[in-house]
C-alpha cells in the first residue's frame, strides 16, 4: 500500500506477513470465491491495485446490536492479511473502536457522506429499531432510522454485517417490543432501492467480510456483486452450502452414530450432535471450512452443536437451542418469513432421551442410506414423528 512512501509488500512485512503468506491467503480467498488456482495472481493483483489506487470510502454505522461483529473483526490475535485487506477501506468513523466521540464522530460521518455521495459503501451492524417511531434507538439526538435513510439513499451499496442487520437477529427476538428489523426489510418499506449485501451470522466472520471486499475489488464495484447474490442477498459462495455438507462428523450422521448426551461414550467418540439440537443441516454457512479464531476451531469441532446463527430469524426459529427439529428442512425461512415463535416450540431440552430415540430411529431406518444434504423429510420419518408427537425436541 502506498502509505507514507511504504509499498504494499513493505507494509505486509512490517506487520509480520511475508509475500508467501500473502499469496497463500490469496489462494484460499480464490477458493472461497469459487475461482481456480490460475486466478490467484488476479486476486493478488486486485488487492495490490486497490492499495495503489487509493482507499474505498466506507461508512460503518451501528443500529441495535451487542457490537459482537465489530469485536469479531477487531479482536484478531495478530496482524494478518485479512486486517490489511480491511485497511483498504477508508472508514472515518466506527462507533465501537473509534477515538473520536460526540460531535466529532458525527462530523466525521457527515464530512465523508458529503464528499463521497454515490461512491461509498455503507456498512450497517445491528438491527434497525423502528419501535416508538424510531425512538427506541436515537443517535446524535435523532432516531437512528433517520441517519440510516439519509446514508442509505446516497450509498453505492450497503453491506449488512451480522444477523441483527440482516433480519433483526437477537434484537428482533419475540416479543420484540423495540421493533427491531433488518436493513433490507426496513429500506424496502421506505422504497429505498440501494442494493444490500447480507452477511448473516452471529457474529460475522472477518474472513467472510474479507472475501467480499476482495470480490468487490476484482469486480470493480460493490453494486456489481448483486448478480452473485442469492435471493436473500447473500453471496452464493459464502452461503451456498450447509454446515452439515462440510461437517467432519457427517460420516457418523450417515452411519446413525449419534451423541445423546454430553459426557457420554458417544460424545468421546466424536459422534454426530444432531440429537443435541445441531442445526447444521438447516444452516448455510462455511464455518467448517473458514473456522474461527484464526482458523483454530469452530462450534462443532469444539464439541457444541451448531445453533444455526447463520440462518434467518435464527433466535426465534432455533430456540430451544438444544432441541431437535422434527424436520431437517425446518428453520430455513426467508427474510420476510415469520418463523416459529418460541411459544409454539416444544420444550426440547428435557427431551434428550426421546430425541435420541428419534435420531436413533433415523439412524436405523434412514441415515447412512441418506443421500446428499441428509434430507430427513422422508415419509418414514414423517410417519414416525406423527405417531410420536411428544417425543421430540425442537418444533
Ligand atoms: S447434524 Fe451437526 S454434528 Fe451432525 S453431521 Fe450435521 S452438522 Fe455435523
Ligand atoms: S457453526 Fe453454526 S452456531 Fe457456530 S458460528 Fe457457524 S453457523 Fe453459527
Amino acid at each position: 500500500m502506498t502509505n507514507a512512501g511504504i509499498s504494499f509488500y513493505e507494509k505486509l512485512e512490517k506487520r509480520g506477513v511475508s509475500r508467501r503468506d500473502f499469496l497463500k491467503f490469496c489462494g484460499s480467498t480464490a477458493t472461497v470465491l469459487g475461482l481456480s488456482s490460475a486466478m490467484v495472481p488476479s486476486v493478488a493483483a486486485a488487492v495490490e491495485g486497490a492499495a495503489e489506487s487509493g482507499l474505498t470510502p466506507a461508512l460503518w454505522i451501528n443500529g441495535g446490536s451487542c457490537t459482537g461483529c465489530s469485536e469479531s473483526i477487531a479482536q484478531a490475535t495478530y496482524p494478518n492479511v485479512a486486517d490489511i485487506v480491511l485497511d483498504l477501506l477508508s472508514i472515518p468513523s466506527q462507533e465501537t473502536i473509534q477515538m473520536a466521540t460526540g460531535e466529532y464522530a458525527e462530523q466525521a460521518i457527515e464530512a465523508s457522506h458529503e464528499a463521497n455521495k454515490g461512491k461509498y459503501i455503507l456498512i450497517v451492524e445491528g438491527a434497525v429499531m423502528t419501535g416508538l417511531g424510531g425512538n427506541t434507538l436515537r443517535v446524535a439526538g435523532k432516531p437512528f432510522i433517520e441517519e440510516l435513510k439519509t446514508l442509505a439513499k446516497d450509498a453505492a451499496a450497503i453491506v449488512a454485517v451480522g444477523s441483527c442487520a440482516v433480519d433483526g437477529g437477537w434484537v428482533r427476538a419475540h416479543p420484540n417490543p423495540a421493533g427491531g428489523t433488518g436493513v433490507s426489510q426496513y429500506l424496502a418499506s421506505e422504497s429505498i432501492a440501494t442494493p444490500v449485501v447480507n452477511l448473516p451470522g452471529c457474529p460475522v466472520n472477518p474472513e467472510e467480510i474479507t472475501a467480499v471486499v476482495i470480490d468487490v475489488l476484482m469486480l470493480g464495484g460493490l453494486e456489481k456483486l448483486v448478480p452473485k447474490l442469492d435471493k436473500y442477498g447473500r453471496p452464493k459462495y459464502l452461503y451456498g452450502q450447509t454446515i452439515h455438507d462440510n461437517c467432519p462428523r457427517r460420516g457418523h450422521f450417515e452411519n446413525g452414530e449419534f451423541v445423546y448426551e454430553f459426557g457420554s461414550e458417544e460424545e468421546a467418540k466424536g459422534y454426530c450432535l444432531y440429537p443435541l439440537g445441531c442445526k447444521g443441516p438447516q444452516t448455510k454457512r462455511r464455518c467448517p471450512i473458514t473456522r474461527w479464531n484464526d482458523q483454530t476451531s469452530w462450534c462443532v469441532e469444539s464439541g457444541g452443536p451448531c445453533i444455526g446463527c447463520g440462518s434467518f430469524n435464527w433466535v426465534d426459529n432455533n430456540a430451544p437451542f438444544r432441541g431437535r427439529y422434527r424436520r431437517v428442512g425446518q428453520g430455513v425461512f426467508g427474510l420476510q418469513g415469520g418463523g416459529v415463535e418460541p411459544t409454539k416450540l416444544a420444550a426440547g431440552i428435557g427431551a434428550v432421551a426421546a430425541v435420541g430415540l428419534i435420531a436413533h430411529g433415523f439412524g436405523m431406518k434412514a441415515a447412512g442410506r441418506i443421500g446428499k444434504n441428509a434430507h430427513l423429510e422422508t415419509e418414514t420419518v414423517k410417519e414416525w414423528d406423527a405417531k410420536h408427537q411428544k417425543k421430540q425436541g425442537g418444533a
